[in-house]
């Protein structure tokens, strides 16, 4: 039997989170989400059949609708998995009814990025269907010059190494629909520099195949999974696992391109 992506990455997270104590907290609420996620994907797949596969429009009544039915369910597992202060938060959203979860979705769905925990609450729990009306999309030509979702229009999450010839050629993931696009090694995703002696990048010995890509020029850095290095990984739940690679970048200076869905 085939292995869904999510089940993938659940696997993946289990076993990070037995070899990083760290990261076990944030990994199992991870589990909760992703299997929240692969439902919800199943779901909205057949019952959202024919709304406009763009995201870049607000959501119709009929996705409204649908989704906000489910966004209670996504609020209870968040409150009872989630860290202290999510889980605490989704009480609240809860207890304030449907009208409020329609606002807050619509907004976290038009948002670029999350501004605040709430927002980020919605994007988590819409992610799948961004990438439900992406993978219904035609594919969008590479736009390998921008470091915006050519779906979307995002930021990208993390990057990814990929095996090309004799070396490994980068691509960029998307924080939101989890669109993949080639994007040249070096260049700042942040701000375009394509000066090397700006460029550093950064890695540690207990994650060796995720490289800390900071770029001096805006100081913003994003990390990218090798798989070159490490076939075994799962780039979106390694990303997650990697936090003290954040923690790091952070203490000398560089800010993150963009926050992964669990607001890390
Ligand atoms: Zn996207």
């Amino acid at each position: 039997m085939k292995v869904s992506p999510w089940q993938s990455r659940i696997h993946r997270a289990q076993e990070l989170a037995g070899q990083h104590p760290f990261a076990a907290e944030i990994l199992g609420f991870y589990v909760h989400v992703a299997r929240f996620q692969e439902e919800l994907y199943r779901r909205l797949s057949t019952a959202l059949q024919s709304p406009a596969a763009s995201v870049e429009r607000e959501l119709a009544a009929s996705e409204l609708s649908e989704l906000s039915s489910r966004f209670e369910v996504f609020l209870g597992v968040s409150e009872a998995h989630g860290p202290k202060a999510l889980a605490e938060l989704s009480r609240e959203l809860r207890a304030r009814g449907c009208d409020s979860w329609c606002e807050l979705l619509q907004t976290g769905w038009i948002a670029p990025s999350p501004s605040n925990v709430q927002e980020l609450l919605a994007q988590l729990f819409l992610q799948p269907y961004a990438e439900l009306l992406r993978a219904r999309a035609p594919l969008a030509p590479s736009h390998t010059a921008y470091a915006l979702c050519p779906f979307c229009n995002r930021k990208p999450g993390f990057g990814v190494l990929r095996q090309m010839g004799d070396g490994g050629a980068r691509s960029m993931v998307c924080s939101f629909c989890l669109a993949e696009w080639e994007f040249r090694r070096i260049v700042c995703p942040g701000c375009g520099e394509e000066n090397d002696k700006n460029l550093a990048v950064f890695t540690a010995s207990e994650f060796d195949y995720i490289r800390v890509e900071c770029c001096d020029a805006c100081k913003t850095y994003i990390k990218s999974v090798d798989l070159t290095k490490n076939g075994r990984a799962e780039p979106l739940v390694d990303e997650l696992a990697s936090a003290p690679l954040d923690l790091w970048a952070r203490e000398h200076g560089y800010a993150k391109l963009q926050s992964n869905l669990l607001g890390m």
